[in-house]
């Protein structure tokens, strides 16, 4: 239920979240914002010390760190799990975890144990989440499980052979399901980022004399931040979107629509 605090809308008091990859970039953005929106935050990363840092500013009883590395499954058991010993229940999943991989864009150049460790974090990752938190979730009857796509969930050649499959792989995780778990109130959906500048991103991005990169430029005027993809999980995460489920929903300022004959 949203409270509202002068013209602040709190909107997920008394919520738990679990968010993979919580202790940088979108993640970490996330766990911010959805800790200012009055839910208690464990974050998921293998990054012990941002982790820790994070918690530490926002306070012990806001944010809490569990250690997990999202393709062992014994870990994402143990996280979930840590959410329900601490707070007694998981109302958010935010399965955010990604790696990117090295872009090789000639096939022939691409490794198997490359492609197999971005599909085990991305995709694995994600399944392991979801099935983790449906387990918890459907004796309550609610919950919204959100994954972190990406642009390349609906376009090919934007990344890595493996990170296309994995982006591609999880909207399909996603609508199987939503599917599945809509007769227990459980929503599934997906976030799409086009690129944000986050340390996965960093030599992606390329300034120019004003200081904007050219990879920002798609929608004019604007520039995508980890906390425009934050915002967007909070809609999914938060009752506003109760009716939404199965859907992947972009935050790219128009990039996967433009048709490149005309621009
Ligand atoms: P980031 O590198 O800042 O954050 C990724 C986080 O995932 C890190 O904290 C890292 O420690 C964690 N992580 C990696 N492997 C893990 C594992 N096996 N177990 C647990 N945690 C693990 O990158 P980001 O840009 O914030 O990426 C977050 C998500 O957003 C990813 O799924 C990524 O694919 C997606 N995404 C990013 C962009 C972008 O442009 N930055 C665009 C589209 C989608």
């Amino acid at each position: 239920m949203a409270i509202a605090i002068g013209t602040f809308q709190i909107l997920l008091e008394g919520k738990v979240a679990l968010i993979t990859g919580g202790a940088s970039g979108i993640g970490e953005s996330t766990v911010r914002l959805f800790s200012k929106h009055g839910a208690k935050v464990i974050i998921a990363d293998i990054q012990d010390n941002l982790a820790h840092s994070i918690c530490k500013d926002l306070g012990v009883a806001s944010a809490s760190f569990v250690h997990c590395d999202v393709t062992n499954e014994t870990d994402v058991e143990n996280a979930v799990n840590s959410a329900i010993g601490k707070y007694g229940k998981l109302d958010i999943m935010f399965n955010n975890a990604g790696v990117v991989g090295t872009l090789k864009p000639n096939i022939l150049d691409n490794e198997k144990s490359e492609f197999e460790q971005v599909i085990s974090t991305n995709l694995v990752g994600a399944f392991l989440g979801t099935k983790h938190a449906a387990r918890v979730m459907i004796p309550n009857c609610r919950g919204s499980i959100i994954t972190t796509a990406s642009v390349s969930s609906t376009n090919g050649g934007v990344a890595s052979h493996a990170y296309t499959s994995s982006k591609h792989g999880v909207v399909g995780l996603t609508r199987n399901t939503a599917v599945e778990l809509g007769r227990y109130g459980i929503r599934v959906n997906c976030v799409s980022p086009y690129l944000v500048a986050t340390p996965m991103t960093k030599d992606f991005f390329k300034l120019n004399d004003e200081g904007v990169s050219s990879a920002y430029s798609n929608l004019k005027g604007a520039v995508l931040e980890a906390e425009d993809v934050a915002q967007a999980a909070l809609f999914l995460g938060s009752d506003d979107s109760k009716y939404v489920s199965g859907h992947n929903l972009l935050v790219d300022g128009g990039f996967t629509i433009v048709n490149p004959a005309l621009s």
